[in-house]
């Protein structure tokens, strides 16, 4: 450390996997031609195991240091991509219509299987490194079908972790935070019946339109009213749609859909308890009945202090300075799963942010990945292996 020199040496050779992965976007767990990639790369570098199928279309990597195989500490990656059209103009963009690596998990599989060249290379280290390869991270819950296949239990993880490339914060930098790093994300569908009807014959109604808007506004209340100031909370009704297709017609229905997100398991249970303590109230209000499906999704992802620690002492290894803190999200990210499953069955783990400098926002047709900080990735993986597990 800093970048070591075999990870420099490396580095043009995991740029090109990184735009290899860039030209074969594929979504949710429908990964051939990735995986594929991804275990190639992985046998002919020599891991002591490759199991594929893992959640599906997750692969698990095995390492095996020359202290011995006793503890093990995972890194994971995620390798899918999103149905947006890609804008870059790179010369390795997208090859499949509709459908870019526009969150960059194309470079998290790409220095993940830098990292695991290098490990495979120099093994030093006692212990097992074991690197978890990741299907449908954008709301397919891929994370979490890992750990029902039992990611945690079958490999013996103690300690697992993670990054995301960051739009907006300086190329090449580490953030990071004990405790919530990024949000839950909730979803709801809200059904309100009232009683359709002639439009000049209010009366007769129960205007399940006007009953919306009392709903739309009493909802804000929740945010601004029940959770205190100083907790993150976000509650965003989306979508409205109603079955009139005239502008003389009342209808029979109108439906809600939207999204909470909270940084912590209380205001997230709050959420929901006052959506529906307010959706009853408005019903009983109106004489309208309202019906309300409320989707829990990815939870709060949460660092477990001593890794966070962890983690930042290996940033700092590789960038000789401080790791900044990392302002918390309410997005969301399915890694959550593995730390809880980790947290439980385990010590812990801890998700990083690596600053990909100035580019387009993560999602946007015209964000790239920044390849020049594939150096400080690998060698952050790395890092965490060879100080986790020390000769
Ligand atoms: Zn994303
Ligand atoms: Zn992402």
């Amino acid at each position: 450390m800093p970048i070591p020199a075999r990870i420099a040496q490396l580095s043009p050779q995991i740029t090109d996997w990184r735009r290899a992965l860039h030209r074969i976007p594929e979504l949710g767990y429908d990964l051939p031609q990735t995986t594929a990639f991804v275990a190639e790369k992985l046998r002919a570098m020599g891991c002591d195991s490759v199991t594929m199928g893992l959640g599906r279309a997750g692969i698990v990597a095995e390492i095996i240091g020359t202290g011995g195989a006793n503890h093990a500490i995972a890194l994971r990656a995620d390798m899918d991509a999103l149905p947006i059209t890609e804008a870059t103009g790179a010369p390795y963009a997208s090859q499949i219509a509709g459908q870019m690596h526009a969150c960059g998990h194309d470079g998290h599989t790409a220095m993940l299987l830098g990292a695991a060249q290098y490990l495979c290379e120099t093994r030093a280290f006692s212990g097992r490194a074991v690197l978890v390869f990741q299907p449908a991270e954008e709301g397919g819950a891929g994370g979490l079908a890992m750990v029902n296949d039992g990611l945690i239990s079958r490999f013996g993880i103690s300690e697992i972790y993670a990054l995301h490339n960051m739009p907006g914060q300086a190329a090449g930098t580490f953030a990071i935070n004990s405790g919530a790093m990024m949000a839950s994300a909730d979803f709801f569908d809200i059904l309100i019946t009232g009683r359709g009807g002639h439009a000049a014959k209010p009366q007769d109604a129960v205007d399940a339109v006007l009953i919306a808007a009392h709903l739309i506004t009493a909802l804000q209340s929740v945010t601004a009213r029940n959770i205190d100031p100083l907790e993150a909370a976000v509650l965003s009704v989306c979508m409205i749609d109603t079955d009139s297709r005239a502008p003389n017609v009342l209808p029979q229905e109108v439906r809600l859909s939207g999204t909470a997100r909270a940084l912590s398991a209380p205001v997230r249970d709050a959420l929901e308890t006052r959506l529906r303590a307010i959706c009853a109230g408005v019903a009983a209000t109106f004489g309208a009945q309202i019906a309300v499906d409320y989707q829990r999704g990815y939870p709060v992802t949460v660092n477990s202090p001593d890794q966070a620690d962890f983690a930042a002492t290996a940033a700092l290894a590789v960038t000789g300075q401080p790791t900044a803190p990392a302002a918390p999200m309410m997005g969301a990210e399915d890694f959550s799963y593995m730390l809880s499953a980790a947290g439980e069955h385990g010590q812990g783990g801890a998700y990083m942010f690596l600053g990909n400098g100035d580019s387009a926002m993560l999602h946007h047709p015209a964000y790239q990945f920044n390849d020049a900080i594939i150096p400080a990735g690998v060698a952050w993986f790395a890092a965490l292996i060879e100080q986790r597990l020390p000769l």
